[in-house]
């Protein structure tokens, strides 16, 4: 489930609330901490497991590999545990891709 940032603010109570605003206008120096410590272990999560096989990556290994896939502002990070892997990834994401395309082509006409 996305949520967005006003939904979470709007479940937060009102001391919490007031928090925030006391922090915003001191610079934001909290919430910029959170926000960073957030997108660091998010980063980090992904790094974990193999997005095709779910096996644990182990980080040290040089078999593993890492995709950043989308647009420049909307990045995602897939790792891969082996070189099948990730051939096992591309070449099922193509097919998708042509078959996509097909659709697509065939709401055309
Ligand atoms: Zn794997």
């Amino acid at each position: 489930m996305k949520y967005l940032l006003k939904d979470i603010i709007g479940l937060m109570d009102f001391r919490e609330l007031v928090k925030l605003r006391g922090d915003i206008e001191g610079g934001s120096v909290y919430l910029r901490q959170l926000v960073e410590e957030n997108i660091r272990e998010k980063k980090e999560k992904h790094n974990k497991f193999c997005i095709t096989c779910g096996n644990r990556i182990n980080p040290y290994l040089p078999s593993n590999f890492t995709l950043l896939i989308g647009p420049e502002d909307d990045q995602r990070k897939a790792s891969f545990c082996a070189l099948d892997c990730i051939q096992y990834f591309l070449e099922h994401t193509n097919q998708r891709v042509q078959e996509e395309e097909v659709q697509d082509y065939g709401k055309q006409r």
